[in-house]
């Protein structure tokens, strides 16, 4: 079998699936070939280049079969949660009880990059009056009022106060459809005053001690809601448990991604590596598979490693990545670009830090609320940002642009000029909306600039 790492077209992974199965490929009941997907509706599948590694097909067939892993969840009796907006703090309570699954309904953001706008997800969202002046999560609503995708939660979860504006009018629209919320607050992070007693938050951002006491009361109406809906007790214990399982994953991700950012050649394509650090928010519906499928993958990426393979040139331009894409095509245009993704800050790197287990379960959780890049300042966040620019040792920085959305209006300046003072790299600021084929030729070329522009830094 030719076991040469590569990415490859779905027609590439009709042929490498059979050699896969020929060989004795052992796949786990989502198991398949990938061109089932398309047949379903998957239609952005014949667009992509994808990582021909059986544990990227592990890793696809997983994230492609989330709907219908939560039908079944639903048909086995669980509970299913709908957590909004809070980015890798509900699912970790909520998987803490047994008999409950919970997902995040805003994910629908990318159904229509996944189906190509073939659900009409937006349209309905539109109907609705929330046009595209809103990011494109406002798929969510046609995914509520539709019941086409997810089945609908038993219990809605919505962190509000300083959240984007998006999330937060799109949510109110869906109570007003008839869908109840249970919001909890979450205050704007800030500095504490000289004379406040202060925490110091995973990913290093201080915080007053108020703010933290605050979240943790909030946290503890969630705990509270989840207890009723799931008519279990949610002890300090079981949240300890679950604090540590989410851990497991968190450090499985660490680990993946000081591997695949760090080695040459680049071991793991941008789309496989976003779609692993995404497992982090809620473990794609299914905790212990999530570890399985992340134990995969850095096998693949240390087998990669130790052969001295790779999928692309070993003189690749090292980019650090801003915002997730709403076309998961333009990872592809970057590394065709000859590009590859070090380092990245998809508005959730707060859920790839381990959970402090020295703290109580409550405090802890707190802690990581506050600890969320949307919650503080863009200023905060850029600093971040540059911190880990510095560990993966990148040469350029991306900002992604999402359509819409309310904190992108200032955000990618303020992060670029705080980049470009701090650590010198060249920045490009680009918008990227659901499909983006008409605009390719632009962006191509904008990332083609940006990569020859390091080139020609390498040689000074
Ligand atoms: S505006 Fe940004 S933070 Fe808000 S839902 Fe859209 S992508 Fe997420």
């Amino acid at each position: 079998m030719n076991d040469i790492a590569k990415r490859i077209t779905l027609a590439g992974w009709d042929e490498r699936y059979a050699e896969l199965r020929a060989a004795g490929l052992d796949e786990p009941d989502y198991g398949g070939p990938l061109r089932r997907h398309v047949e379903d509706g998957d239609l952005r599948l014949l667009k992509l280049q994808m990582d021909n590694s059986a544990a990227s097909l592990r890793l696809w067939n997983f994230l492609l079969t989330e709907e219908q892993r939560l039908h079944q969840a639903r048909a086995e009796g669980k509970k299913i949660v709908g957590a909004m907006k809070d980015l890798g703090t509900v699912p970790v309570m909520a998987y803490s009880l047994g008999n409950v699954v919970a997902f995040y309904p805003d994910g629908a953001w990318w159904i229509p990059c996944v189906m190509q706008c073939s659900d009409h997800l937006l349209e309905v969202a539109d109907l609705l009056g929330i046009d595209d002046s809103f990011c494109p999560v406002r798929a969510m609503l046609g995914a509520f009022v539709t019941g086409a995708h997810f089945p609908i939660p038993g219990l809605l979860t919505c962190s509000v106060g300083a959240i984007c504006d998006d999330l937060s009018a799109i949510a109110q629209r869906l109570e007003s459809l008839g869908f109840p919320i249970m919001w909890w607050e979450v205050p704007h992070r800030r500095h504490p005053e000289p004379s406040e007693a202060s925490v110091t938050l995973p990913g290093n951002f201080p915080a007053p001690a108020s703010q933290v006491a605050l979240v943790r009361s909030e946290l503890q109406r969630v705990r509270q809601a989840l207890e009723t809906f799931a008519s279990q007790q949610l002890t300090e214990q079981r949240l300890s448990a679950g604090i540590a399982r989410a851990n497991q994953v968190r450090r499985r991700l660490g680990e993946l991604r000081q591997l695949a950012y760090r080695a040459e050649p680049c071991p793991l394509p941008a789309l496989e590596m976003l779609i692993a650090e995404m497992l982090a928010l809620h473990f794609c519906s299914d905790q212990n598979e999530t570890v399985e499928v992340l134990d995969e993958l850095l096998e693949e990426t240390k087998k990669r490693i130790l052969a001295g393979t790779g999928v692309l040139a070993a003189d690749a331009v090292r980019v650090f990545w801003v915002n997730p894409v709403a076309d998961l095509r333009v990872m592809n245009m970057l590394e065709d670009a000859g590009g590859r993704v070090c380092g990245t800050e998809y508005l959730f790197c707060h859920a790839l830090d381990p959970i402090p287990e020295d703290t109580p379960p409550m405090e802890a959780l707190a802690r990581m609320v506050l600890a969320d890049p949307m919650v503080g300042s863009a200023a905060d966040r850029a600093r971040r940002i540059c911190h880990d620019i510095d560990e993966f040792q990148s040469e350029a920085l991306v900002i992604s642009r999402i359509p819409g959305a309310s904190h992108c209006a200032m955000e990618g300046a303020i992060i670029g000029d705080i980049v470009r003072s701090k650590t010198g790299i060249p920045v490009l600021e680009i918008e990227v909306p659901p499909i983006t084929d008409s605009m390719e030729p632009t962006l191509r070329t904008r990332l083609e600039a940006l990569i020859e522009t390091v080139r020609n830094r390498r040689q000074q």
